[in-house]
C-alpha cells in the first residue's frame, strides 16, 4: 500500500508508469508529473488504472515541495533529466520523502557526471531519516546488482569487471539516439575513463575499441571504451576490484553522423550568438532529432547488457558473464516503448518496490550494490528482464 510520485514523462517515465501500474499490490496510487502535463495525460490514457497527472517544473524546489505536499507520496521516482537530481533531492529533504533516480547529477553547463554531488547529501538524508537510492536503471542499476550478485554468490575475490552494453537494434532513422539526445551525446563525446590498479586512466573519446562476441545469435560487434557512472560506485563498494571498464557498441552510421556533428560544432554546450539570441547548439540539435519515445514502434532487434567478471573462487581463477537480452518489439507490445527505455524503467520500478516493501532500507544515500542483490534479481526474472549467467 503505497503512493508513488513519478517525475518526468519521457521514454523512461512512460515505462515506469506502466510497470508500477502492473503491480497494484505495491503501488496503490500513482501520480505522473512533468513539465508538459499533456505528455503525462497521454501516458495515463494508455493505462487502464487511474493515474493522476500534474504539471511541475522540477528545477523549481518550492513547486516540487507544493506538489509533494499535495500528493503525499511515500517515494519520489525521478526520471526527468540528470540536471534535476539535486532540486528533487532538496524537495525530498524538505518534505521528508524517500527518493530514487536512474542517472547521477550533471551540471547543465559542464559535461561532467559524478556521484560526489549526491553522496554529499548522505548525512542530511540520514539526519532526516529518509533514503535515496541512486542509479536504479540498467546501467547504472542492474549492472551494479549483477556485480553484487557475482561477489556474493560466485567469487571469493573479484579482480576485473567489464560492463558491456550492446544495442543490436535498428530504428531505421539516419541518426537518432535511443534516450535523451542531449544526455546521450554529452556522454558519448566525453573522454573515456577506466579504473586500473588504484588509479583512474583517461582515454580520448571512443579511441579504444575491440571486438566482443555477444551471445544468443547477436554475434561479434565492435565495442568502445567509455566512462560510465557506475564505475565510480562499483570501485568504491565492491571489495578488491583492480580493473573496471565500461564498453558500448555503436553502429558505423551513428559514429559517422556524430563525427560530422562534432566537427561542425553542433554538439557544443556553450552558448553561441545566433541572430541576436543565445543558443546552445546541442539543445538546438535535440530539437531537430527524433524524440526517443517516437522510436518505439520503429525499433527492431535486441539489446544485450551484461558484466564480464574475473576473479578467484576456492583458490582457482574464474571468468563469469551475466547478461540480459531484451527485444525491442516485445517491449513495444507491452508498454509502447523500445528496449532502452524499457531496460531503464523496469529496474526503476523494481528499485522502488525494494524500498517500499522494506527489502532494501537505510537512512542516507545509497547505490544499488550496497544492498542484498537476491530479491532484486528475483524480481528481474518476474518483471520482464530475465538474466542468464555463464562460466567461461
Ligand atoms: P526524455 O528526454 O525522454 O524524458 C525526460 C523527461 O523529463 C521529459 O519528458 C521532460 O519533460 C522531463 N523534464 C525535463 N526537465 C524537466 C523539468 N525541469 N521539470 C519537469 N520535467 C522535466 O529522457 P529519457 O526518458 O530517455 O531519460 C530519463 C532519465 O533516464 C534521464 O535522466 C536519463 O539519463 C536516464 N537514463 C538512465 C539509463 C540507465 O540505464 N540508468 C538509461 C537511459 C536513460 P517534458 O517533456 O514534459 O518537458
Amino acid at each position: 500500500m503505497s503512493r508513488v510520485l513519478i517525475i518526468g514523462a519521457g521514454g523512461v517515465g512512460q515505462v515506469v508508469t506502466h510497470k508500477c501500474a502492473q503491480v497494484p499490490e505495491v503501488f496503490t496510487d500513482i501520480c505522473l508529473a512533468s513539465r508538459t502535463v499533456e505528455k503525462c495525460e497521454k501516458i495515463a490514457a494508455q493505462i487502464d488504472r487511474p493515474i493522476q497527472t500534474a504539471r511541475v517544473d522540477a528545477d523549481n524546489v518550492p513547486e516540487l515541495v507544493a506538489l509533494i505536499q499535495k500528493f503525499t507520496p511515500d517515494l519520489v521516482i525521478n526520471v526527468a533529466l540528470p540536471y534535476q537530481d539535486l532540486h528533487i533531492m532538496d524537495a525530498c529533504l524538505e518534505t521528508g520523502v524517500d527518493y530514487l533516480d536512474t542517472a547521477n547529477y550533471e551540471p547543465p553547463d559542464e559535461a561532467k557526471f559524478c556521484y560526489q554531488w549526491q553522496w554529499d547529501y548522505h548525512d542530511r538524508f540520514k539526519d532526516r531519516g529518509i533514503m535515496a537510492l541512486l542509479g536504479s536503471g540498467f546501467d547504472p542499476g542492474v549492472t551494479n546488482v549483477f556485480c553484487a550478485w557475482a561477489c556474493k554468490k560466485h567469487f571469493d575475490e573479484i579482480s576485473e569487471i567489464d560492463i558491456i552494453d550492446c544495442n543490436a537494434g535498428d530504428h531505421g532513422q539516419p541518426f537518432a539516439t535511443n534516450f535523451n539526445p542531449e544526455i546521450n551525446i554529452r556522454e558519448v563525446t566525453a573522454k573515456g575513463k577506466y579504473y586500473d590498479s588504484g588509479a583512474w586512466k583517461e582515454t580520448d573519446p571512443l579511441s579504444v575499441s575491440k571486438e566482443f562476441d555477444f551471445p544468443e545469435g547477436i554475434g561479434p560487434k565492435k565495442i568502445y571504451l567509455m566512462y560510465h557512472e557506475e564505475l565510480e560506485s562499483i570501485v568504491r563498494h565492491i571489495p578488491g576490484v583492480k580493473k573496471a571498464r565500461f564498453w558500448m557498441t555503436f553502429s558505423d552510421n551513428y559514429l559517422k553522423h556524430l563525427e560530422v556533428l562534432e566537427n561542425v560544432g553542433m554538439t557544443r554546450i556553450d552558448p553561441v550568438m545566433y541572430e541576436g539570441k543565445e543558443i546552445i547548439p546541442l539543445k538546438f540539435l535535440k530539437a531537430l532529432l527524433p524524440d526517443p519515445a517516437s522510436l518505439g514502434p520503429l525499433t527492431k532487434g535486441r539489446t544485450c547488457i551484461g558484466c564480464l567478471i574475473k576473479g578467484k573462487k576456492d583458490g582457482k581463477d574464474r571468468q563469469y558473464y551475466i547478461y540480459n537480452i531484451c527485444d525491442h518489439e516485445k517491449c513495444y507490445e507491452e508498454v509502447r516503448s523500445q528496449a532502452i527505455s524499457y531496460t531503464t524503467g523496469v529496474p526503476a520500478m523494481i528499485g522502488a518496490m525494494m524500498m517500499l516493501t522494506a527489502k532494501w532500507r537505510g537512512k542516507g544515500v545509497f547505490n544499488m550494490e550496497q544492498f542484498d542483490p537476491a530479491p532484486f534479481m528475483e524480481k528481474l526474472n518476474i518483471h520482464g528482464l530475465p538474466w542468464k549467467e555463464v562460466f567461461l
